[in-house]
């Protein structure tokens, strides 16, 4: 049996669509990971769902006349459509607003209360005498006293891009009235988190094998103190206090979002049929959790939702949060409110899912920003995918296809060396001397590749991964080139023989080893090489075409991208905004 892996992913705000830094950040990752551990044979639960509370969907139903329900259902659609085109393999994508969240969350209150990680303060609030409501942060406007602009909210300024709280904005007014709020009491519930700085130095401290960013980031937050957090709110939309009294009052979405990861490993075991199956990967301490974030997103995961697991007690920590850094657009920061962004939905309407994949995989912002251009996308495209990977796979195919009846033909030594084809512990030029040297290379440089980009897959390094098999492709296409059956053929049908079905091994384990970043073009080339089933239950181990296979009649992987897209899709920046 194989390793048991849990996979959560960043909850998505349903208050707009995505565009390629979510998916850069925080959706691709965890999709190459989960595909790569399903092939390897591990047990695999990943989840997420939309996060559909807090005060940007409630402020965003109000300006447009419309119920939070109403917003949060379509962009939860929209998710659900995107992870299908993109192939983003979740085992559950569930909402913040089902009975069983709500049920877990409150269960999480309950048990921290109880144990006294939870406790009651009063705190001076801004209330609306004309509405009769207290103003959360965003329901407050006023003055910003950095910059003077009039349009500040309680908890930013757009304008200045300053932090602010309530109390500092000159003339503050009720963003629904317009009246002058007047700061009231009001009973709210604490997070003891300062309880928790020491446990969890001692918790983080052994972390080594953590990024580096996010490692230095969460031990410079510790070493700074740890302050209580409210995780109660006056407002009326999210999972409500389970205690007499607080009707009026809700969790603060940032505290109950986190218990996604619990409350979807305990729907997906209900819907399974088997209600206590999430144990496995929560309280199994050889189960391995891993959140996949965006960088601006580390401090819940490292700091706050590990101090409300070791609160809660008996459950698993992270034991990794691989956090990605940003992607920059054409050379400039990601803003949705510029609307300097590629949208997602709008990408899946135009293009194929994996040149997009492969673009962020070759690009992923693992250690440091990087940058999303058209130019680079359709470079890529043509001179990578199409011209190296697709090239060296359309060639043999459609070759061996037409010069041997549609089948994979018999290499000459293959008597002798195809006991150890596949092994990984055999090497095929000590055990087949007679075969020449640089196919004897070739095939075990390919079967290497399992052994590295798995040792690069399991620590989470994509980027290392994916071009070491483009290293392997790059090669493969050197070797037909070297060995060019197409000409030998005429003198040798053998030779022409031997060559094609070194490169259609080689073939078969790229089919393999770029599944978890090209899933779509990957389950292609399993079927015209003649495989049936699926890839991932294989194994991550090579397996290569029997003489005699037959192959399904090929075309190409991958399109050329014609250059002018590139004017095009520029000019739609910061003007279109996606549906
Ligand atoms: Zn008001
Ligand atoms: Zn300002």
């Amino acid at each position: 049996m194989g390793e048991r892996v849990f996979i959560g992913v960043a909850w998505p705000y349903a208050d707009g669509p995505l565009h390629l830094g979510h998916i850069a950040g925080a959706y691709l990752p965890p999709d190459i990971f989960a595909r790569y551990h399903r092939t390897k044979g591990d047990e695999v639960l990943m989840v997420s769902g939309s996060d559909q509370h807090g005060t940007p969907i409630t402020l965003r139903a109000e300006k447009e006349g419309k119920r939070p329900e109403e917003i949060v259902s379509q962009y939860h659609q929209g998710f659900l459509d995107s992870w299908q085109k993109l192939g983003i393999s979740f085992d559950l994508f569930t909402t913040t607003g089902t009975a069983n969240h709500a049920e877990v969350s409150q269960d999480v209150f309950l048990t921290l209360l109880e144990k006294d990680y939870i406790y009651k303060a009063t705190v001076s609030q801004p209330f609306c005498p004309h509405c009769q409501r207290f103003l959360t942060d965003r329901y407050i406007e006023g003055t910003c006293p950095y910059c003077q602009s009039s349009g500040a909210r309680g908890d930013l300024c757009d304008d200045c891009g300053k932090p602010l709280n309530p109390a500092e904005l000159t003339s503050p007014r009720c963003s629904f009235c317009g009246a002058t709020p007047e700061f009231k009491d009001s009973e709210h519930f604490f997070f003891r988190l300062s309880a928790f700085r020491d446990k969890l130095l001692d918790w983080v401290k052994p972390k080594t094998y953590w990024r580096q960013n996010v490692l230095n980031f969460t031990l410079r937050y510790l070493e700074g103190g740890l302050k209580d957090r409210a995780i109660t709110r006056d407002i009326d939309w999210g999972v409500p206090v389970p205690l007499d009294g607080f009707e009026g009052k809700r969790l603060y979405v940032w505290f109950e979002a986190v218990i996604g990861y619990l409350s979807a490993a305990k729907e997906w075991a209900k819907s399974g049929g088997d209600t206590e199956k999430w144990r496995d990967f929560w309280q199994d301490s050889a189960a391995k959790v891993y959140n996949f974030i965006g960088k601006d997103n580390i401090v819940f995961h490292t700091i706050i939702w590990p101090a409300m697991l070791m609160g809660y007690g008996n459950l698993n920590l992270p034991y990794d949060v691989p956090a990605n850094e940003f992607l920059t657009v054409e050379g400039r920061k990601l803003s949705t409110s510029r609307h300097w962004a590629v949208w997602l939905p709008d990408y899946l309407e135009r293009y194929d899912p994996d040149p997009l994949r492969y673009l962020l995989s070759v690009s992923m912002p693992e250690t440091s920003d990087t940058d999303f251009s058209w130019r680079e996308f359709v470079r890529r495209n043509n001179d990578e995918l199409v011209a190296t990977y697709g090239n060296l796979v359309h060639r043999a195919l459609t070759f061996t296809y037409r010069s041997f009846n549609g089948c994979v033909p018999k290499h000459s030594r293959y008597d002798d060396f195809s006991l150890y084809l596949d092994d990984l512990d055999a090497d095929i030029g000590v055990k087949c001397p007679d075969m020449d040297d640089r196919s004897a290379n070739m095939i075990e440089d390919a079967k290497d590749a399992f052994r590295s980009m798995g040792m690069n897959l399991s620590r989470c390094q994509f980027k290392q991964a994916i071009m070491e098999a483009m290293r392997v492709a790059q090669d493969a296409n050197r070797y037909l080139e070297q060995k060019s059956p197409w000409k030998v053929i005429k003198e040798n049908r053998q030779a022409a023989a031997d060559s094609l079905y070194v490169a259609l091994c080689v073939i078969s384990h790229l089919r393999k080893l770029l599944y978890p970043f090209l899933p779509f073009s990957s389950q292609k080339l399993h079927r015209f090489l003649g495989f049936d089933g699926s890839i991932e239950k294989e194994g991550w181990q090579p397996r290569s075409p029997s003489p005699g296979q037959k192959l399904l009649p090929p075309e190409p992987l991958f399109a050329k991208l014609d250059g002018g897209l590139i004017e095009e899709e520029i000019s739609r920046l910061g003007h279109t905004h996606s549906q």
